[in-house]
């Protein structure tokens, strides 16, 4: 059984990365779609482990080599999908998680609508800043741009497959897993094994 593509947006700062630990901890055959960017890397951060970091002339050089199942611009800087490790995981059988933004999420939808999009939503705006305000990783300028383009994600909410509210994140761990069962169980995948 090949496996299946599912998609996580959400805020920065909502905590995707934190839940996604969690579940890649708890769930087997999860193939976690490490992306390239032109970002510089925050402390801790490790070069193919959290992102591929490149710059800006090598990401251009990986798009017109057509190397990207998607890519975007978000905030100043270019993000991206290596096309090759998502199709290589899902022909091993595993289920493959992306931690993208809503315009990358689009362009994945129209070219694979097979994909299951996930939203993970803050409890609040004032959780949300003090979550981005405390993880000490962006000057005040650059939160503030988050917090902006959070305002117009948030709006595209309700296109998405579901929606996760992240307040306690062992329950949004035990709903995104859940979710994933639960898509294993739709009747276009179960019966495909009788045939
Ligand atoms: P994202 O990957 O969405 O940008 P992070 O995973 O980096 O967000 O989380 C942002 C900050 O919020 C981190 O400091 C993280 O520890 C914290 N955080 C994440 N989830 C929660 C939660 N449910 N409750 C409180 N703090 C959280
Ligand atoms: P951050 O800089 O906080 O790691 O990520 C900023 C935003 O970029 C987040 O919304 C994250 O989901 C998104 N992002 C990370 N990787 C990709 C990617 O490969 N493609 C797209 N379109 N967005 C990404």
């Amino acid at each position: 059984m090949r496996g299946r593509t599912f998609i996580i947006s959400g805020p920065s700062g909502v905590g995707k990365s934190t839940v996604l630990k969690a579940l890649m901890e708890q769930r087997d055959k999860l193939y976690f779609s490490v992306s390239a960017t032109t970002r510089s890397p925050r402390t801790g951060e490790v070069d193919g482990v959290h992102y591929h970091f490149l710059d800006e002339e090598t990401f251009q050089n990986w798009i017109s080599h057509d190397e990207f199942l998607e890519y975007a611009e978000y905030v100043g800087n270019f993000y991206g999908t290596p096309k090759r490790f998502v199709d290589e995981a899902m022909d091993r059988g595993e289920d493959v998680i992306l931690d993208i933004e809503v315009q990358g999420a689009l362009q994945v939808t129209e070219k694979r609508p097979d994909t299951v999009r996930i939203f993970l939503a803050p409890p609040s705006w004032e959780e949300l800043e003090r979550r981005l305000i405390q993880r000490g990783t962006d000057d005040p300028q650059r939160i503030h741009r988050r917090l902006q383009r959070a305002r117009e994600e948030i709006l595209t909410a309700n296109t998405y497959d579901y929606v996760v509210i992240n307040d306690c994140v062992e329950q949004a761990v035990k709903e995104l897993d859940a979710i994933i069962t639960a898509e294993h169980c739709r009747p276009s995948q179960q019966l495909m094994r009788l045939n």
